[in-house]
């Protein structure tokens, strides 16, 4: 077990490695805690939560709702649990952003914790503060950006994680090494997903890679003004395609960034070379590198994105691998590029 710290503005977050979810004692008593988590790791890990209160919602996207927040707020006044307690998130991406909005709302603020348990909540969506809910069809358009007081991870529960939530997580490593990481790019180049499968030391280094990679730019840029932004690496795109064709977030941000890319090549002088690199590393991981597409249907999700400058989108490009950058760009620029990569 190993522990690091990460500082963000004037909050402290732990990161606690290698751990068990045992360990949770070391911040509460089992009695102060609650834990929040859905329907399937409710039923998987009922034993190993069996010591804690536990509420639990039904598992998937479509549940990451205000409707969710209001039946978990209900169960934790019935419990009478006060400003003492603890919350703890023990789950994916949607069990983490629903706790963190939880724990900023009940009663104005709980302290509250994760247990991460897919490599994306792992790598990304459990750091950073932002926490939150959908409304009809906006995504994440609900919520506040406050940090948990710790991350614990707990390998033990990805024994029971899908193959495909694998997959969906090496998308935003995958994204992580290309914004940002150089040396990380050509490590991830050298294994193979069932490489991370089966060595547990081998994995928790890539995680810890990854974590600390984050926390740098979201430290640097917490209000998402400048650095953070390069975070929605092929993410523009990405959006429009999760939403428009109901396929796994990492599999259109994967799509999002061969786009970049190729978006990349025209307007910042990305080497060709380096875009090929990029889908070859993206294929060896099991992502999709392209999609048959709707442009007009895209496009006009592009429009609502929470990023856009009148006529431009602010949009993530790639200089080299390894260095993100952001430019405006008009609409009908990346209409153009969708119609010609699509053809
Ligand atoms: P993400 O982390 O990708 O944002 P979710 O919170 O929606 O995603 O989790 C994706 C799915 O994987 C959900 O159905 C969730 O119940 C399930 N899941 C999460 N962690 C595990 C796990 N360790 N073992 C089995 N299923 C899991
Ligand atoms: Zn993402």
């Amino acid at each position: 077990m190993t522990t690091h710290t990460y500082h963000i503005s004037n909050k402290k977050i732990d990161c606690i490695f290698q751990a068990s979810i045992s360990q949770l004692e070391n911040y509460a008593a089992d009695n102060a805690i609650v834990i929040l988590t859905d329907s399937k790791i409710a039923s998987v890990y009922h034993q190993q939560l069996s010591a804690y209160r536990v509420i639990s919602f039904e598992a998937g996207e479509a549940n990451k709702i205000q409707e969710t927040v209001d039946q978990i707020i209900l169960q934790l006044l019935e419990m009478e649990i006060d400003k003492d307690a603890l919350l703890v998130g023990v789950g994916g991406g949607v069990v983490t952003d629903i706790t963190g909005f939880v724990a900023s709302i009940y009663k104005r603020g709980l302290r509250f914790g994760f247990v991460p348990t897919t490599i994306l909540a792992m790598v990304d969506a459990a750091i950073g503060g932002k926490n939150g809910v959908n409304i009809g069809p906006y995504k994440n358009m609900i919520g506040t950006i406050l940090q948990p007081w710790f991350i614990l991870y707990d390998y033990s529960f990805l024994q029971s994680l899908p193959h495909e939530e694998w997959v969906n997580g090496f998308a935003e490593i995958i994204k992580h090494a290309c914004i940002k990481d150089p040396v990380l790019f050509a490590s991830i180049q050298q294994h193979q997903l069932s490489d991370y499968m089966q060595d547990t030391e081998l994995l928790s280094d890539l995680i810890q890679k990854n974590v600390a990679l984050k926390f740098e730019i979201v430290a640097l840029d917490e209000m998402e003004k400048n650095e953070r932004l390069h975070l929605n690496f092929g993410h523009t795109i990405g959006h429009a395609i999760e939403n428009t064709y109901q396929i796994k977030h990492g599999a259109a941000v994967a799509i999002g960034m061969v786009v970049a890319c190729h978006l990349s090549e025209s307007l910042s002088g990305f080497d060709l070379s380096q875009t090929v690199q990029i889908v070859q590393l993206i294929k060896q991981y099991q992502l999709p590198t392209g999609i048959e597409m709707d442009v007009d249907r895209i496009i006009k999700l592009v429009l609502a994105d929470k990023k856009r400058a009148g006529k431009d989108i602010r949009f993530v490009l790639l200089n080299s691998i390894g260095e993100a950058a952001i430019q405006l760009i008009p609409i009908e620029t990346i209409r153009t590029h969708l119609i010609e990569y699509t053809s």
